[in-house]
């Protein structure tokens, strides 16, 4: 054991074990916080040309007692790492149904559809459609207004697997989106064969559109490619006009990002979009 040397001290640097710690209370604290309302979901819009708004995302927030207000990039990898993320998963996408179930009494919102985010390790639960039926089962709603997305990593496993799974889901009646299009590894002969609806078109390529050129030539491939796939375009990111424009000119029809609006409570989203 005293050979253990270096590893034995690293063990008990007192900056990692702190870290351990925070990491292990926010663990023990998800796992309450997913039946107690804590998970408040938040809304950004999609809208097209001429900012009329057409569907949403809805993005995670997590209202904590003592922490604040937490955003997704510090306790969805949690939830990924400890198992919580099926459970996080299907509460958001019974708030995602339960608001679409409101949505749907009023003429203004009944069109509207709700996005939520799925990650790969939840995708892949052997009962995941059967947890997506519950959620159908649970509220009355269009079907195709809840739009599942989900990232190329979802795509790792075998392709017969894949395939059968979003069949499944599409007979459901959901929507399906593939999220982050062209920052993973999927082929595209993936993407031929996969009954996808939507891709969505990554900030990291809509970020420097106006000034990289290799980042309006992937741009304009997705679009194109999308259209060929006959599946629908959506870039995110947009944060001014000019990204808006020359999307609009490369052909993409509906833009996400903060020149429209930024992720808001629902109270605050729908008195932007003056949806009472
Ligand atoms: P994402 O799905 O790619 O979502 C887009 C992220 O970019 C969101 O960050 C959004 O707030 C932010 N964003 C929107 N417009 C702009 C813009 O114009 N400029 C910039 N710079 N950023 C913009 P957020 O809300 O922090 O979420 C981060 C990621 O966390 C999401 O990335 C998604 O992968 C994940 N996530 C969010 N909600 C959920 C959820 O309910 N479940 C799971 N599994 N993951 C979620
Ligand atoms: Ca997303
Ligand atoms: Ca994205
Ligand atoms: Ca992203």
């Amino acid at each position: 054991a005293k050979s253990a040397g270096k590893n034995t001290f690293a063990f008990f640097d007192p900056a990692v074990q702190s870290a351990l710690l925070q990491r292990h209370r926010l663990e023990v604290d998800l796992r309450e916080a997913i039946h107690t309302h804590q998970l408040v979901p938040f809304y950004q819009g999609q809208v097209d040309a001429n900012g009329r708004l057409v569907s949403t995302e809805l993005l995670i927030r997590w209202q904590h007692p003592s922490r604040g207000l937490l955003l997704p990039g510090e306790f969805i990898q949690i939830a990924e790492a400890s198992g919580l993320i099926a459970d996080l998963g299907n509460e958001v996408m019974r708030l995602a149904a339960r608001q679409l179930s409101l949505w749907a009494k009023n003429k203004r919102t009944r069109d509207l559809s709700i996005s939520v985010n799925i990650s790969a390790r939840h995708f892949e639960k052997p009962d995941f459609v059967e947890k997506v039926a519950a959620v159908l089962a649970e509220y009355p709603l269009r079907p195709a207004a809840l739009k599942l997305e989900i990232t190329e990593s979802a795509l790792a496993a075998n392709l017969q697997t894949i395939c059968a799974r979003m069949t499944a889901l599409l007979e459901l009646g959901v929507s399906l989106s593939l999220d982050d299009f062209g920052t993973g590894y999927s082929s595209l002969a993936y993407l031929k064969r996969l009954p996808i609806g939507q891709v969505k078109i990554d900030q990291d390529f809509v970020r420097d559109l106006l000034i990289d050129d290799n980042d309006r030539g992937i741009t304009e491939a997705i679009i194109a490619l999308a259209r060929t796939l006959k599946m629908d375009v959506v870039a995110e990111g947009v944060e001014t006009a000019a990204q808006r424009d020359l999307l609009q000119e490369l052909g993409c029809p509906v833009f996400q990002g903060y020149f429209f609006d930024r992720p808001a409570p629902l109270a605050d989203f729908s008195q932007r979009y003056q949806l009472i």
